[in-house]
């Protein structure tokens, strides 16, 4: 089963559609139990919209580390 924390690693592959088929399916059970890691993808979304017209895919300090405290409180309701 993924966690928490494989989901915010994966995330971004996630959304650019790389991941393998198996891992994606269990990210989407992740993304409909969980309901700070929905929040992750739709900051993630947004992001990328925002920024898709810009070169390369590197993620601005600060949604890495707004990703980061979305992340802590993931992992608080995995369990
Ligand atoms: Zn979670």
């Amino acid at each position: 089963m993924i966690d928490c924390e494989r989901f915010l690693r994966c995330l971004s592959d996630y959304l650019d559609g790389e991941l393998d088929e198996d891992i994606r399916a269990e990210f989407e059970v992740h993304i409909r139990t969980c309901s700070s890691a929905r929040a992750m993808i739709h900051t993630m979304e947004q992001t990328i919209v925002l920024h898709r017209t810009a070169r390369g895919r590197a993620l601005p300090t600060g949604v890495k580390s707004r990703l980061r405290e979305a992340l802590e409180k993931c992992m608080d309701c995995s369990e």
